[in-house]
């Protein structure tokens, strides 16, 4: 009895343990109608460290994770600058344990037998299981799939990434598509959109034209340190865990979508305790050196980059300061037409998608992973920002309903899907055949 008693406990004091910082804090719907009061709500992360989640633009709703301590200074920032907001959860802490309990229960269910290859589109898989995934896959397939080392994260894990090709990436002929998910710790639903382009490209291949007529890069865990310790320690952890920037390191972590060569510096933070911080200088963070040389490898032949993150159902291309590339009419299509293919089969109750130039949509920004893919010439260069999947529970946000990951997976591969073809025909007409 005694015993029962002591491992509930034990289980349920380490799960209040884990996501004690979070107590009394709230998140809020935040609504503007200008983009000056747009511009005001993004200034506050710097200025009182409250977490913007998603940015609120004119006509669409964004949220905003706020400590305990910063709730009252937030809530008279806000109201002396007339812009609405609602409190959308009041107990942070209540949804992280029912996001762990769903989680958990789904992964234990875990329908996909042991002998099949793959993972299961049911649970949030960790850095170690997708890691020897992608082994294992190269493994089975050892014709169509090479998995690489990129390079080693801060922490000394390995940034591990896969090579599809049915010609070895020998065909010069064939365009190279990019893809990566996790640069940002937190945005766990990112990763079933990688793995479900995988499994659609290796394992349950039906159309034949994209396996064949491209090669493909994937990088599924593109910053692992971040990621295990948002689910060790920190839920809402975004930047990669650099020490080293402030003293006592009171303050970790780079952003890495803003630590890329590419006007670094000019429009991120250069505070180390900033979700935004740069870091030290371009590409001073092991994760970017390893993706940018991923990205080099082959660069006459790189034709879309697509870097997914979430939240927001947007796509987004650069330049971050606002500039149009050459070929910006293009680039736009090109987004339009990736957005409506997943727009035909999103979840009922989620919103379109937008598109646009991030500066115009968004904010400012340099260093990030979609203008390195312009800088390096790859015409097609895109964010991602999934939606924020919904449900009866009330799971928000970052929180993965397991109901959705599947979804989330296939609805990505549509919008991939679109702008791999017009990226292979695009290569085709560049090269003159
Ligand atoms: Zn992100």
């Amino acid at each position: 009895m005694f015993r029962t008693i002591f491992f509930v406990c034990l289980s349920l004091c380490v799960a209040l343990a884990k996501h004690e910082q979070y107590e009394g804090a709230a998140v809020y719907d935040v609504t503007v109608t200008t983009k000056e009061q747009a511009q005001l709500v993004n200034q506050l992360e710097n200025e009182i460290f409250v977490d913007v989640l998603s940015h609120a633009i004119p006509g669409r709703t964004g949220q905003v994770l706020v400590p305990k301590e910063q709730r009252e200074q937030f809530q008279n920032e806000l109201s002396n600058s007339g812009i609405e907001f609602e409190i959308v959860t009041e107990n942070v802490v209540e949804q992280l344990q029912l996001e762990d309990e769903l989680l958990a229960a789904a992964s234990k269910k875990s329908n996909r037998s042991a002998s099949r290859i793959g993972l299961s589109f049911d649970t949030i898989h960790r850095y170690s299981v997708v890691d020897q995934y992608l082994v294992d896959l190269a493994e089975a397939y050892p014709d169509i799939v090479t998995v690489v080392s990129g390079g080693e994260s801060f922490e000394g894990r390995d940034i591990k990434y896969l090579k599809i090709s049915t010609t070895n990436f020998q065909d010069r002929s064939k365009p190279i598509v990019y893809i990566q998910s996790l640069l940002h710790a937190r945005e766990w639903i990112t990763l079933p959109a990688t793995l479900y382009a995988i499994e659609k490209l290796v394992i349950d291949v039906v159309e034949q034209d994209l396996q064949q007529d491209i090669d493909w890069i994937i990088v599924p865990i593109a910053n692992p340190d971040g990621y295990e310790f948002s689910h060790t320690n920190t839920r809402f952890w975004r930047k990669n865990r650099a020490t080293g920037y402030s003293v006592g390191n009171t303050c970790i972590g780079v952003d890495l979508n803003r630590n890329f060569d590419i006007l670094w510096g000019t429009a991120s933070s250069n505070s180390a305790c900033s979700e935004t911080f740069h870091g030290r200088g371009p590409a001073s963070e092991p994760e970017i050196v390893a993706l940018q040389n991923i990205l080099g490898e082959d660069v006459n032949r790189v034709e879309l980059v697509l870097d997914v993150h979430s939240y927001g159902s947007l796509i987004l291309y650069g330049w971050g300061t606002g500039q149009l590339p050459p070929n910006g009419l293009i680039i736009n299509y090109v987004g339009v037409i990736m957005a409506q293919a997943i727009d035909r089969v999103k979840w009922p109750t989620n919103i379109n998608y937008i598109v646009g130039n991030s500066f115009q949509v968004l904010y400012g920004s340099s260093g990030s992973t979609a203008d390195y893919g312009l800088a390096i010439g790859s015409p097609l260069s895109y964010t991602y920002e999934l939606p924020a999947y919904r449900n009866s529970g009330g799971l928000n946000g970052f929180l993965v309903d397991p109901d959705f990951i599947e979804q989330a997976g296939f609805e990505t591969w549509e919008g991939i899907k679109e702008g791999a073809r017009f990226a292979r025909d695009n290569f085709r007409r560049r090269q003159g055949h």
